[in-house]
């Protein structure tokens, strides 16, 4: 009861000052009055609309507050954002949603250029997919200009376009050196978006790198946040990385400009999820010391630890070396890799100087080696690492092999048993989902999974297919009774759905697609029959299109025991015909059948603009038969020569070919057309007379193998080096039929 009396009681005197806002008329004139003290307070309800401009001049310990008469009851939605400008300004309690900023920015502490917010605080916001409609048009969440600004316990969630969700400038003097703190805010799930500009945090630029931020991001909770394979790019000097925690986040947190950085007790949990990494050191100066990896699968820049070269006297955009680095006393369990040395080469040649690696703690359980190590390390100084069962590394000393017993504290960390001074310190203390963000808003799971709603079972008739989709909710599953099924109209998916029948159900569909996926739209299909027998005799068909706008959404589609067959009415008859600008997290196909098709199987080949983006993150085939199929069973295209990206991947294993690509309108002359993919996997495939594949190598460190597959009348796969002058590195081996 008194716990309620006190919030009554400061909910009163927050409303006394100036009085309760009902209008952006009265905001305005509410601003322009504005004195040390005063309390703004924004009523209830939505406000469409809105671009808040929040200016006036508070005083230390008393500033100008804007707020919301209860804090997540007042919602911004439309065309709203918020920019702040002036001294001792405070704003907190608001939720952007359900609309967009129309200028770049949500949140930007400054009007202009010349006005700037200094020692002001945003605190319990809420921006939850405040995306406008473009995937590849870049906006940005958060901006913090000037000095002494704090950022706080707010909750960013849904960032699905271009852009960093946050980020500290320092493009003038005026923000540099600036003393910001960013603390306990939720960075909730960010979708991967295939493409560069996909980072949760930045502070600096590469243009002022050499300037020191002073920025302290602490206590923060990152939660999958997938974008790319930075989640924090610091590129300014003396910041501070204090305790955030990192969940299942795809990514590390990379030093990639300035100097004399501090990370310091952060918790990366990657719980074996792909290219979960740690921490990227690059630059002069920078401590590593007392964090925490566990479970993390990254590779090559996205390790665990990685430590690069760099570029002696190198060009400001470049990678300056490693110098007077101390990395000590973290823990790393479980995790795949820790990189020494990394992205050595010609230009790359300016190895570590005058560094430190101490004491640290290095435990797997299969006692697998981690370190990979690319150029001369006698400039890091090696003392007192543990390694458990693994056996010291031969390029330097002062790792010890010792059994180590890992006990768990509880908190999700593990500590050796009767081990001091080796690996974290037994003060640190993990940063909780709960601790971070504001507690009137849900964190909420980012996607819906199939089969997680209702069952609706219809019979065949008139038009059934279409009005199921259209009163099914997300996660419901449609489940056809037998016989069969026409679509006279397109099916429209724009949730996740499950469309399941009982092996033999045949659908067959008049306009040129049977279904379009949507914005917010996922697909399920299992044990059914699709045929083009009524489809339109025009070019260009597909069973399954993506949306011709821009999808800010990441779909998925699943297949499984699914025959497709007879798409052959007329030329160019595609499965799926993936859309620019449209993402899936991945295509899943198993158990299923493709026969006389004249078209792709997956046409995944629209972002042909060489930007390095592409049009699905996986796509992995098992257990599936193609026959007489006219063009590529699979057509996957990721242009360019940016490195931001961990895919697309690619697998496809105990499956069939049989005369693939042979159609005259396909322009490859392959079965196979994979250009830019990062990771493929062909292994226990039979193919028959089919075309060859065709495997374009060309940016990164593409791993590609083709294992244990019988070639019948088929040539052998072409992998081509397109920008490298070195070896091939595909991996074949242990295929029949190949001539060697
Ligand atoms: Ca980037």
């Amino acid at each position: 009861m008194p716990f309620a009396m006190t919030l009554m009681l400061s909910a009163c005197a927050a409303s006394t000052e100036v009085g309760l806002v009902k209008d952006q008329t009265a905001f305005l004139e509410a601003v322009k009055s504005a004195e040390p003290g005063d309390v703004i307070t924004l009523a209830n309800g939505t406000w469409e609309d809105f671009e808040i401009l929040f200016t006036g001049q508070g005083e230390k310990d008393n500033p100008i507050r804007l707020t919301a008469q209860t804090p997540g009851k007042v919602i911004l939605t439309g065309q709203s954002n918020l920019r702040l400008a002036g001294e001792h300004l405070e704003v907190s309690g608001l939720v952007f949603k359900d609309g967009y900023s129309p200028t770049q920015e949500v949140i930007s502490f400054r009007r202009n250029k010349d006005h700037l917010a200094n020692n002001s605080r945003v605190t319990e916001i809420v921006i939850d997919s405040f995306n406008a409609t473009e995937r590849q048009e870049a906006s940005f969440w958060v901006m913090m200009y000037g000095k002494n600004n704090r950022f706080d316990h707010s909750h960013l969630v849904g960032k699905r376009n271009k852009g960093v969700t946050m980020a500290v400038r320092l493009n003038t003097e005026a923000s540099q050196e600036n003393y910001h703190r960013i603390d306990h805010n939720y960075f909730g799930p960010r979708s991967i978006l295939g493409s560069n500009g996909g980072e949760t945090l930045r502070i600096g630029t590469s243009h002022y790198s050499r300037t020191d931020s002073f920025t302290t991001v602490e206590n923060n909770y990152f939660d999958r946040c997938d974008g790319e394979l930075e989640i924090i790019s610091n590129k300014s000097g003396k910041n501070k990385f204090l305790n955030n925690t990192f969940y299942e986040s795809r990514g590390t947190l990379t030093m990639r400009h300035g100097n004399n950085n501090l990370v310091e007790g952060n918790v990366f949990f990657g719980n074996g999820a792909d290219h979960t990494g740690g921490i990227r050191v690059i630059n002069a100066g920078q401590t590593i010391r007392n964090n925490y990896m566990e479970g993390l699968k990254g590779t090559r820049f996205g390790g665990a630890l990685v430590v690069m070269n760099g570029v002696p006297n190198g060009p400001i955009n470049r990678y300056d070396p490693v110098i007077n680095a101390v990395i000590e006393k973290n823990s790393l369990i479980d995790s795949d890799n820790i990189q020494l040395g990394a992205g050595s080469d010609e230009e790359r040649s300016g190895v570590p100087q005058d560094s430190r690696f101490e004491n640290n703690l290095i435990v797997n359980k299969d006692g697998r080696d981690v370190f990979t190590v690319y150029d001369d390390m006698s400039g890091i100084d090696f003392k007192g690492n543990v390694l458990g069962s693994m056996d010291p590394p031969d390029f330097a000393g002062g790792f010890e092999r010792k059994s180590v017993n890992l006990q768990s504290r509880g908190d999700g960390l593990s500590f050796p048993v009767g081990m001091d001074g080796v690996g974290i310190d037994k003060s640190l203390k993990v940063t909780t989902k709960n601790q971070t963000g504001v507690s009137w808003y849900p964190k909420t799971e980012p996607t819906i999974e199939f089969g997680s709603g209702k069952i609706i079972n219809i019979e065949p008739g008139d038009r059934v297919l279409s009005s199921a989709i259209q009163k099914a909710e997300a996660g419901d599953t449609i489940v056809l009774a037998a016989g069969d099924y026409v679509a006279g109209k397109f099916l429209f998916i724009d949730k996740p759905l499950t469309i399941k029948g009982t092996g033999s159900n045949k659908i067959t569909f008049e306009r040129s697609t049977l279904f379009e996926i949507r914005d917010g739209g996922s697909l399920q299909l299992q044990d059914l029959v699709i045929s083009g027998d009524d489809s339109p005799d025009y070019a260009g068909n597909s069973v399954i299109r993506t949306s011709p706008y821009s999808m800010m959404e990441n779909y998925r589609l699943d297949i499984s025991g699914v025959k497709f067959t007879d798409l052959d009415t007329n030329h160019s008859f595609n499965i799926l015909s993936a859309a620019k600008n449209t993402f899936a997290d991945y295509i899943t196909v198993s158990d299923s059948s493709f026969k006389n098709v004249t078209g792709a199987v997956f046409k995944l080949d629209k972002e042909d603009d060489d930007y390095g983006i592409y049009n699905s993150e996986y796509l992995t085939i098992s257990d599936s038969n193609f026959e007489n199929i006219g063009g590529d069973v699979v057509d996957y295209y990721r242009g360019g020569r940016d490195e931001s990206t961990f895919g697309p991947h690619f697998s496809l294993t105990g499956s069939s070919f049989e005369n693939v690509g042979f159609d005259k309108r396909n322009s490859s002359k392959s079965s196979l057309l994979l250009h830019g993919v990062q990771v493929t996997d062909i292994t226990g495939n039979t193919f028959k007379n089919s075309a060859p594949f065709v495997i374009n190598h060309t940016v990164g460190e593409p791993k590609t193998k083709i294992f244990k597959n019988s070639f019948v009348k088929t040539a052998g796969p072409k992998v081509l080096e397109l920008n490298s002058i070195l070896e091939n590195t595909a991996m074949i081996s242990d295929n029949k039929g190949l001539n060697p």
